[in-house]
């Protein structure tokens, strides 16, 4: 298999800026670079598959295929289940040309009412249970892809609520809380969103190997080969507080070769690394050095 490393250009294969930002926000941290097909001039080609796999496959092979360079292509969208899984990969088009979700919505709704009935609120008042879904492919100029999906299940309500988010936010609650996502700030949504959890399989997939790639030599000064070594290997707590020390000697003699300048900058990647670090089962004095040293080297 095929492997991301440092300096490799990817080109998001959609012509939508956001999508586009919001990969570049991701990649960048790895030193890669993220270039649109917009940018490329590459040209969109339909979604004739039947699953959301299959176009995000299309889209993706197509981008790198006419780039020579690989290249990630997402594709989403909303399933009700007693819809049999409707609007699926047609949750773009059932708002039409105009791009009405009102109108998306209501079909949905009418869609429901038409067959079942709109469910009477149950035991916890909820509604006909759906997810969003989103699939992400990467695929290489030779036509080979991985794919990665995220889900988050959750319930309908009727009629949609609040006014953040776009497409089918204002209709859906997900699982464990009251809001809508049309309801909810736009950071409580993507902390865990469906997007969040296939780009979470895709960076433990593809994103965490080069973390380590770094590692293994010098950056601008930093003796990052000895660190990491230290850090695996270290298992006593006197072992930790001498591993502090050569962290803190290495901020003060390369300063400006560390990505954080501020103490605050060095917090948030704590914070970062933190979140989605793999589970460890070092003793724990080492775990804090890997972590420590992690924040280090990453945005
Ligand atoms: P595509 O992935 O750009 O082809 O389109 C996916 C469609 O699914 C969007 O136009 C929305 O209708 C819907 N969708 C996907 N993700 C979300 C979401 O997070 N909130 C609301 N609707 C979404």
């Amino acid at each position: 298999m095929q492997k991301l490393s440092r300096g490799t250009k990817i080109v998001v294969a959609s012509h939508n800026k956001g999508k586009v930002w919001e990969i570049h926000q991701l990649l960048e941290p790895y030193g890669l670079d993220a270039v649109s097909a917009g940018d490329l001039n590459l040209a969109e080609p339909e979604e004739t598959e039947a699953t959301f796999e299959g176009n995000a496959r299309l889209k993706a092979v197509a981008a790198a295929k006419g780039s020579g360079l690989p290249a990630l292509a997402d594709d989403s969208g909303l399933e009700v289940e007693a819809l049999g899984g409707a609007p699926g990969i047609y949750s773009a088009r059932w708002a039409g040309p105009e791009k009405d979700f009102g109108l998306a919505m209501q079909k949905v709704a009418d869609e429901i009412t038409a067959r079942h009935g709109w469910p009477a609120p149950g035991m916890y008042g909820l509604g006909p249970r759906a997810n969003f879904i989103s699939v992400l492919c990467l695929a290489w100029p030779d036509g080979t892809t991985q794919m990665f999906e995220g889900k988050v299940f959750g319930h309908l309500v009727w009629p949609p609520r609040g006014g953040n988010g776009f497409g089918y936010d204002p209709m859906f609650v997900p699982e464990g809380d009251a809001r809508t996502y049309g309801e909810m700030p736009p950071a409580e949504k993507y902390a865990d969103s469906h997007r969040t959890r296939a780009f979470a399989a895709f960076k433990r997939d593809c994103l965490d190997q080069i973390a380590a790639a770094p590692a293994a030599g010098k950056i601008a000064g930093r003796d990052l080969a000895a660190l990491v070594a230290a850090a695996g290997s270290l298992s006593t707590r006197e072992e930790l507080a001498q591993f502090v020390m050569r962290l803190r000697e290495d901020y003060q003699l390369n300063r400006a070769a560390w990505p954080s300048q501020t103490l605050d900058d060095y917090l948030a990647s704590l914070q970062g690394y933190l979140g989605d670090m793999p589970e460890a089962n070092d003793p724990k004095w080492r775990t804090m050095a890997k972590v420590l040293l992690a924040a280090s080297l990453y945005e």
